[in-house]
């Protein structure tokens, strides 16, 4: 990666004193090492990336510190960290993108929840939920629930953050359960500044080892019989210690308002969203002050019970606002206020009122109206509008006598004008999907795949996740199903047997070495599979934000020599060696801009006689990444008067046809369209404007598909030598003489 983080680095060496200001992940990042952890780790994900990218980075701190900083190779790793915990004092954290990444850790989860923890565990996950969103649309909560791990929401706003990492750590200790910490995409990305503390050395660290193991205690094991009591632990002690945490440090923040008779339940997250909303209707102000009562849960898994009914007490009506589906909280909340409704009614009917309650409390918690997704949409993101809608109905419902007439208007305005908006658009405008970077090297292969295609007929692919999927998008539209991070090769058993032709799976180098490696490779060699599988060897996971991997080219001579030429040309075999070591016999490496090359091993993969698993290797640096490491160095030539040479391609305007097949090979941003400059032609020419990074693929395809011959390749040299300027003299001379006057 060649992205710089020293900045951020210089903010987390803050101390007591100390105003940070600054986004939200990195104020997390500074509240870990606040909180004495002894070790990070993590799998690279939107909108937690900049988490251990910024770790990665600063290793003269974090060895000062004693912390130790792993980049994990999945998420599964990244959990199984956590085990630490369970023996020793230590604190942990790590960090992934959710729903995916605790999909995949799953597995480690559910046997760290079982024995539970010593030190106190915190993941920190991002959730990524909603519009921006690149992930399948579910909820952690769901794990929360399933595995007993503590789930805290904070309000997005950092002090409030940064002591709810602190919180977190205290209350697994206290409790002996994991916990989470989900921040959503806006969550990570907010500003703000918040008073620091002094960074704290962990007890146990690499500074200063355990002299010991622990002893051996097979009641922490994740094992039968220890599993059955690690069952009652949960229920009988871990969860009630939890509860009481929250209820003594308060962590779930209470808001009075005037309207006293009803009332607001709120995932932390959303506070803003729906502080916001509220002042629209006049019954919020800027400054946090509702006239709605608020209960706002930073802790949204356990909830608390008497919390709950507490806040219910007395009221007529309560609204729960909870984004996405299943609602969790919502129905948590009814059972909690079913319960004590027929607990406390039991109670008085046999005239032992409960100690604090009574039987007026009894039947007006049993009276409350509990609205949620009965008025806020099941489904999707709840921004500003899609909150003032559901408020909208509840005040209507509930403080008719509040006039909101004019938000009412204004929403149906809103609705009205979104409506007509895409209906003139959409029949004015194309959709614009995301894209490969101009130059990508995954571009070329997918216009090889179009063209091998051509010959073989139309195969199956089973596409994977990485930035190869923008070829689902125009003009490739290639990919027929997705099934999770390294799942493709996988995926294609099921399909492969009954296909006529071949099946091809499409993976990343990421993908490969997070799953794909183990759930396709292996099973595809174990099993005799006649597949064929495409590896982009870009060098990393770029689509996560270009991180390093093992077989990044030119790892180790960028990180001893920093030499920019040495890492331009280091060759890195790592893959290749470990395909042929497990056994893989037919693999070929193809560069990836070398069109016609890939197409003929596509053409021969999928026709050949072997049976075996087929690999294909598409070699080719992300553009992305070359890019960062390109133009500074070339600046810097040019700043000390060197030769810099760089090349472009273009159209020849007199010759391009307007037939536009280059473009529907292609889709490179930087080739596009531009009127005819002849009168009588109607038909828009091809262009190729500033931006180019003569990637070659235009040639390439114009070769490889036998295309009209309007491209043409130039180079631009600055700070010509003598001789150049020479031979330029010469033919600026004899142009000028050629052409009449
Ligand atoms: S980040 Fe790299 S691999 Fe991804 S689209 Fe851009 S150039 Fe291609
Ligand atoms: S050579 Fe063609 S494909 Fe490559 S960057 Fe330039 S315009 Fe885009």
């Amino acid at each position: 990666m060649e992205v710089s983080f020293q900045k951020e680095i210089e903010q987390l060496r803050l101390g007591d004193g100390d105003t940070f200001h600054g986004e939200g992940i990195l104020a997390i990042t500074k509240a870990l090492l606040q909180s004495g952890v002894s070790y990070i780790g993590g799998y690279q994900g939107a909108p937690v990336s900049h988490l251990l990218d910024v770790m990665v980075q600063a290793k003269s701190l974090v060895a000062e510190l004693g912390v130790h900083v792993e980049a994990c190779s999945n998420e599964a790793s990244a959990a199984a960290m956590l085990g630490a915990s369970i023996h020793y004092p230590v604190r942990g954290a790590v960090t992934w993108k959710s729903i995916v990444g605790t999909n995949v850790a799953a597995d480690a989860l559910a046997n760290l929840a079982s024995p539970g923890v010593t030190g106190g565990v915190l993941m920190v996950i991002g959730e990524d939920y909603g519009e921006g969103a690149s992930v399948v649309q579910e909820r952690t909560h769901a794990y929360a629930m399933k595995s007993t791990l503590l789930l805290l929401d904070p309000r997005p706003e950092l002090a409030t953050m940064v002591n709810m990492v602190e919180h977190a750590f205290a209350m697994s200790e206290a409790s002996n359960m994991p916990a989470m910490m989900e921040l959503r995409i806006r969550a990570c990305h907010v500003r703000g500044s918040f008073n620091c503390r002094d960074n704290r050395r962990p007890a146990i660290s690499a500074l200063s080892p355990l002299s010991e193991p622990g002893r051996f205690d097979y009641g922490r094991l994740a094992h039968p019989p220890s599993t059955f009591r690690h069952e009652k632990l949960k229920i009988d002690e871990r969860i009630p210690a939890a509860r009481r945490y929250i209820v003594e440090h308060g962590l779930n923040e209470l808001h009075e308002g005037e309207h006293r008779d009803i009332g607001i339940i709120v995932q932390g997250g959303l506070a803003p969203a729906l502080l916001r909303s509220l002042q629209q209707f006049g019954l919020a102000d800027a400054f946090g002050h509702s006239a709605i009562p608020l209960l706002v849960l930073n802790v949204t898994y356990p909830l608390v019970p008497e919390q709950v009914v507490a806040f219910a007490e007395g009221k007529r009506a309560v609204l729960v606002v909870e984004e996405g589906s299943p609602e969790y909280i919502e129905q948590e909340i009814a059972t909690h206020l079913r319960r004590y409704a027929l607990s406390t009614t039991s109670t008085t009917a046999a005239t032992t009122a409960a100690p604090g309650t009574s039987s007026t409390t009894a039947s007006t918690t049993a009276q409350t109206a509990l609205h949620g997704k009965d008025m806020l949409p099941a489904a999707g993101e709840l921004n500003t509008e899609a909150i003032m809608n559901g408020l909208l109905a509840f005040i209507e419902r509930h403080l008719p006598q509040h006039e909101a007439g004019l938000v009412a208007a204004m929403l149906a305005a809103t609705r009205e004008r979104r409506t007509r908006a895409a209906t003139q658009l959409d029949a004015a405008l194309p959709a614009r999907p995301p894209g490969f970077c101009i130059g990508c090297p995954e571009r070329p292969v997918f216009s090889a795949i179009k063209l091998a295609q051509q010959e073989v007929g139309p195969v199956h692919i089973a596409a994977d996740i990485g930035c190869h999927s923008f070829a689902t998008f125009e003009p490739f539209s290639l990919g027929h199903s997705i099934l999770g991070y390294g799942m493709s090769l996988a995926s294609r058993a099921g399909v492969s047997p009954m296909m006529q032709r071949r099946v091809l799976s499409i993976m990343g180098d990421g993908g490969f070495w997070h799953n794909g490696l183990l759930t396709g490779v292996q099973s595809a060699l174990f099993n005799g599979d006649d597949a064929v599988l495409l590896i982009f060897k870009n060098g990393y996971t770029s689509a996560t934000g270009t991180q390093d991997i093992i077989s990044t080219p030119g790892k180790r001579a960028k990180a001893e020599a920093g030499d920019k030429l040495a890492s331009l040309t280091a060759s890195d075999r790592t893959i290749e060696d470990t395909l042929a070591g497990l056994g893989v016999q037919w693999l070929r490496t193809v560069h990836s801009y070398r069109v016609a090359a890939m197409r003929d091993t596509l053409q021969e993969a999928m026709t050949t006689p072997f049976t075996g698993l087929k690999v294909i290797i598409a070699e080719g640096e992300c553009q992305l990444e070359r890019q960062r490491r390109v133009r500074p160095w070339l600046a810097d030539l040019l700043k000390r008067g060197e030769r810099v040479v760089r090349v472009k391609y273009g159209v020849d305007e007199d010759v391009c046809n307007g037939d536009h097949a280059c473009m529907r090979l292609s889709g490179c941003p930087t080739l596009t369209l531009k009127d005819n400059p002849d009168p009588l032609k109607v038909d828009p020419v091809a262009t190729v404007i500033d931006g180019c990074v003569g990637c070659g693929l235009c040639g390439e395809n114009a070769h490889a598909a036998t295309l009209c011959p309007s491209f043409y390749r130039a180079e631009v040299i600055q700070n010509p030598r003598w001789h150049e300027r020479a031979v330029d003299a010469v033919r600026s001379l004899m142009l000028r003489l050629l052409q009449p006057a």
